[in-house]
């Protein structure tokens, strides 16, 4: 059996990752979005497995049908269902989102999360948390993609992607308990940018190099880093990509 490497090893790779990304993509890298906390927990909602074009769509169909989220809250399900039919199961997210705008209007007293800025991160995550339908990718990107720009670090399949292939983390870690393994990784004082430059360097890696299927491993920055991608391609590459991004 191979001995996992020590954590700081980890760490130590975890940040010869991101700086060789952030060389490739750019940091620190732009903000996508500028929404308010309730409507990014939304956005976020009816992203899960569904293109960000479609996602975005359904969203704009929201805000344009609904004057507040309260509206959205009393609507019929059915006509909620039919506005967001472009994502993937809206049937299933339809009747989520109102509950979750429910939940937290009752927890909340209205449907303002802003008072999240005031907590620290573990404890507006599990705050979040615990309504049921909120995951650790969604209460991650509400905090770090809204307006409240809080130090927390989402993961998407492609940044799970990218860590399990680099070895960042195990072959069978799923993408909810990998949140807080690959925060633990990072420096504790990295403030929202950093991290959101983390998340959105090993997502664009996924996206556009590190593919599902057929991973362009010869010409990946991270190659030396990688035993996939060197057991992929052999030593050859591995040396060029070392020599390439030093
Ligand atoms: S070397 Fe291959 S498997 Fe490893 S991160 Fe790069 S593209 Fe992905």
């Amino acid at each position: 059996m191979i001995a996992a490497p020590p954590e700081n090893a980890l760490t130590e790779k975890a940040l010869a990752i991101h700086r060789r990304l952030c060389g490739v993509y750019g940091c620190p890298i732009p903000y996508f979005h500028d929404l308010d906390p309730v409507s990014e927990l939304i956005s976020s909602l009816l992203s899960h497995r569904t293109r960000n074009a479609d996602s975005g769509r359904a969203f704009k169909a929201l805000r344009a049908r609904f004057n507040d989220w309260d509206s959205l809250i009393e609507a019929p399900t059915d006509e909620v269902q039919a506005l967001i039919s472009g994502v993937t199961w809206p049937e299933l997210k339809a009747p989520r989102i109102q509950a979750v705008l429910r939940a937290v209007r009752e927890r909340a007293g209205s449907l303002d999360l802003a008072f999240l800025r005031d907590l620290p991160v573990p404890e507006a995550r599990a705050w979040l948390e615990a309504i049921p339908g909120v995951g650790p990718k969604t209460s991650a990107a509400v905090l770090s993609f809204s307006g409240l720009r809080m130090p927390a670090l989402p993961v998407d399949s492609h940044h799970h992607r990218v860590a399990q292939r680099t070895g960042l983390i195990g072959a069978k870690v799923d993408v909810g308990p990998a949140h807080a393994i690959l925060r633990a990784q990072l420096p504790a004082d990295w403030d929202a940018q950093k991290l959101y430059d983390n998340h959105e360097v090993l997502m664009l890696h996924g996206q556009r190099c590190c593919f599902y299927r057929n991973p362009a491993c010869g010409g990946c920055a991270v190659l030396d880093l990688c035993p996939t991608g060197q057991a992929r391609t052999g030593a050859r590459a591995t040396r060029e990509s070392a020599a390439l991004h030093p």
